[in-house]
């Protein structure tokens, strides 16, 4: 069966992986364009409400085993319990998955010594310490464009039943269109239920050899990885963009508000200078969950977008659901079916949302 797949972000690629894997003919088409995959940390986080947690533990397995070769570092990330409801479910959650927790509640101003790097623990403050994945998304797209058929560049228009892309027009048996913030455009009309912002990412010069970690505040505000001489850092600051384009605009000002933030946290962070701030489109639906499964009035279709900040984590087991799909072994989950957000628009969020709050 021929599969076309517009957008090679860690959607695409997984889609990818898991259909040639099962002997699809898999063709992937690509603009090219700063996809937000390319400049994400790549952080596989477990410290995410059900029914995302399932997703998240099996992607991490699924990396481990099936992409070992691009997992970086194996980090531990922490998040600080506020002790509100949405990180004791959370926990619990991970704890009856078996999922090693270590809880820290210290003296203020005492440094813990937690897998070679330190921690500042504050007054009161309780953190929880969970094993997560760090993946490089380069090696995986070399990885799955060796695996599949084709791969074709250029700016994909999608329609029922074919593929445009320049004068090339395919007919595959199945299109899954896993183009990120971009859906509109390939489809060529809006998804009320899909809001595009924009993140913003800096790119620091560490000034000093730092050890290797990962961080997240219990809000999902913020979070830094870095290894080596090399850092990244995103402020998870999201401004609503009125089209993509407007998205390519960078505000260091806020990065070095975040960084200040970063240094009262990491006190190494202080010797972090500014290198570069990227800027790059994130969509994401009202209940914050994304869109995967036929798109509504056109079977061949799939939607497989609508990931936000949570892709790369998500991707490799929704990808490997989606593949069952196709081959009519399973249903999507209701939580992620493309049906539920394209009918229900202005939909409360589902129940484990509702413990954290409302949604961005
Ligand atoms: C700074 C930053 C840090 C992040 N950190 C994390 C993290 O730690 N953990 C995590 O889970 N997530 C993280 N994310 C979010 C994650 O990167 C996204 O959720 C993920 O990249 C979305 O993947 P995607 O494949 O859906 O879309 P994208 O990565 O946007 O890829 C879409 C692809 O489609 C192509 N395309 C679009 N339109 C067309 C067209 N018409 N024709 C052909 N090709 C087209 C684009 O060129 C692009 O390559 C982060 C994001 C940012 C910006």
């Amino acid at each position: 069966m021929k599969v076309a797949i517009v957008g090679s972000g860690i959607a695409g690629l997984m889609a990818a992986w898991f259909l040639a894997r099962k002997g699809y003919d898999v063709t992937i088409i690509d603009g090219g364009g700063l996809d937000a995959t390319s400049i994400s940390a790549g952080i596989v986080s477990p410290l995410m409400p059900p029914p995302f947690l399932d997703a998240a533990l099996k992607s991490k397995r699924l990396y481990l085993s099936e992409f070992s070769e691009s997992v970086k570092e194996a980090p531990i990330y922490w998040v600080r319990n506020a002790n509100d409801k949405c990180s004791r479910v959370v926990l619990e959650s991970l704890e009856r998955r078996g999922e090693k927790v270590l809880t820290f509640t210290e003296e203020p101003g005492l440094f813990e010594t937690v897998s070679g790097f330190q921690i500042k623990i504050y007054r009161e403050e309780v953190l929880n310490v969970v094993d997560s994945v760090l993946v490089d998304t380069g090696s995986i797209k070399n990885m799955v464009f060796r695996e599949v058929g084709d791969v074709i560049a250029g700016i994909a228009r999608v329609k029922c039943g074919s593929v445009v892309v320049g004068s090339k027009v395919l007919r595959p048996d199945v299109i899954i269109v896993a183009s990120g913030p971009w859906l509109p455009e390939v489809l060529g009309f809006e998804i009320e239920a899909l809001e595009v912002y924009s993140c913003e990412t800096a790119f620091l010069d560490p000034r000093k050899p730092l050890k290797h970690s990962a961080i997240i505040d219990d809000s999902l505000d913020f979070y830094a990885a870095f290894w080596g001489q090399d850092a990244q850092v995103g402020d998870g600051l999201f401004r609503k963009v009125g089209k993509p384009l407007d998205a390519y605009s960078p505000d260091p000002q806020s990065i070095s508000l975040f960084i200040d933030a970063l240094a009262r946290r990491v006190p190494e962070s202080s010797y972090w200078r500014l290198k570069k701030v990227l800027s790059a489109p994130c969509a994401a639906c009202k209940d914050t969950a994304p869109l995967v499964g036929p798109l509504k009035g056109c079977r061949n279709v799939i939607l497989f977008a609508g990931f936000d900040g949570i892709g790369v984590t998500l991707a490799p087991a929704l990808a490997e659901s989606l593949a069952r799909y196709l081959e009519g072994e399973s249903a999507i989950d209701a939580a992620f079916s493309s049906q539920r957000s394209v009918k229900d628009l202005g939909v409360k969020p589902p129940e484990p949302f509702r413990l954290c709050g409302e949604p961005r």
